[in-house]
């Protein structure tokens, strides 16, 4: 196993637990955070995440929150300090605020944040601004209406656009997440990152991946990262690079004069794997430790099966150390059907 101290170090860890039992993979990155899917349900249907007819998975499928805080305590206890609560629609899920609450007691999670498509957020926001949820990430696509209604199969944009306001006014950071879907919103990359010139937001623009819950079969993506960022600097050409955060997933700019910033998401193109700190959990409870693979620890197997929290984290710390080294060789190791089948509302995202 690799040293913890020299790990922790080269991955600029800032405030590790003292003494903690910090999980690190085979090829020494600190895993510290872990994204929960707490449902695959959705009331949109993104072109890009899942079909029009979908089919869901039985409730009894889906860990219980007794079940997801039991593994959470456990997971707080190895290192992971901060959680994403995503899904499916996360707030499609009865009683995810007490949930919420009862995440707040653990001492070593220093930091949750909500990953939502902002249809049903609205309500919630000022119990969120009480559990001192750190941010709110709003999936975005596009602010013309016709459009939404043609990349999300649904006419909510009035819903999602109030969600935006009241967190601004609620004080909650706001990330937005735009992906960006050929024949679907590309001329809306420039709109979006103009949000940034009155708000102070971060506008995230997001590699499409190939979990569309109907098999892409796409070889080249059309919209990458680099072109993307040909049309943000045409439209700001001063746009200046910002120093990413440790283990950031996006490449940040700023804009003269702007309040927020813009960012792109290389998703397909897998730049930051190198420093992937993170792990997910499926709302089946099957922990995966790259989104490219299939393989995963059925966790909610073991916690049926009477398993004991030593032998879970066993098992955890047995599965963070054989994990891909990149996204292209999990993927490359996919058993089963090829290209990617699932949808990213049944893996989160
Ligand atoms: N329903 C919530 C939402 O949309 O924000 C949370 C779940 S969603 C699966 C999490 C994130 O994954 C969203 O930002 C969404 O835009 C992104 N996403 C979904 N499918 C994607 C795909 N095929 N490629 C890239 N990002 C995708
Ligand atoms: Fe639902 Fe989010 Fe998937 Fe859109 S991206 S269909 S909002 S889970």
């Amino acid at each position: 196993m690799a040293d913890v101290a020299e790990a922790v170090k080269r991955n600029n860890i800032q405030s590790p637990k003292p003494n903690a039992p910090q999980l690190i993979d085979n090829h020494g990155r600190v895993v510290s955070y872990v994204r929960l899917s707490v449902t695959d349900r959705c009331n949109l249907r993104c072109v890009y995440c899942m079909p029009e007819q979908m089919k869901f998975m039985p409730q009894e499928e889906l860990l219980s929150f007794d079940e997801l805080f039991r593994l959470m305590k456990i997971l707080s206890s190895m290192g992971i300090s901060k959680v994403r609560i995503t899904g499916g629609e996360p707030f499609m899920r009865d009683g995810l605020t007490d949930f919420l609450w009862q995440l707040k007691t653990l001492e070593n999670i220093e930091e949750i944040n909500i990953t939502t498509n902002g249809v049903l957020t609205k309500k919630h926001i000022p119990e969120l601004k009480r559990i001192g949820i750190a941010s709110v990430n709003l999936s975005l696509d596009t602010l013309d209406r016709e459009r939404f209604k043609h990349v999300t199969r649904r006419d909510e944009l009035v819903a999602v656009m109030d969600t935006f306001y009241a967190l601004l006014r609620h004080n909650i950071a706001v990330k937005i997440n735009a992906v960006v879907t050929d024949g679907f919103n590309t001329d809306d990359i420039v709109p979006l990152a103009d949000l940034t010139k009155s708000y102070p937001v971060s506008v995230r623009f997001i590699e499409e991946m190939p979990f569309n819950g109907v098999g892409a079969d796409r070889q080249v993506l059309t919209w990458n990262y680099k072109k993307i960022l040909s049309a943000l600097f045409a439209a700001y050409p001063t746009m200046k690079k910002l120093d990413d955060e440790p283990f950031s997933t996006s490449m940040n700019y700023t804009i003269d004069g702007h309040y927020g910033s813009v960012g792109v998401i290389a998703a397909y193109s897998r730049t930051f794997c190198g420093t992937c700190n993170r792990i997910r959990l499926t709302p089946k409870g099957k922990l995966h430790t790259c989104l490219y693979s299939n393989e995963g620890l059925d966790l909610k197997h073991l916690l049926r099966q009477g398993a004991t929290d030593d032998e879970i984290e066993r098992d955890i710390r047995q599965t963070v150390s054989s994990r891909y080294k990149d996204g292209f060789d999990a993927e490359a190791n996919r058993f089963g059907h090829l290209p990617v089948s699932e949808s990213m509302s049944t893996i989160g995202g």
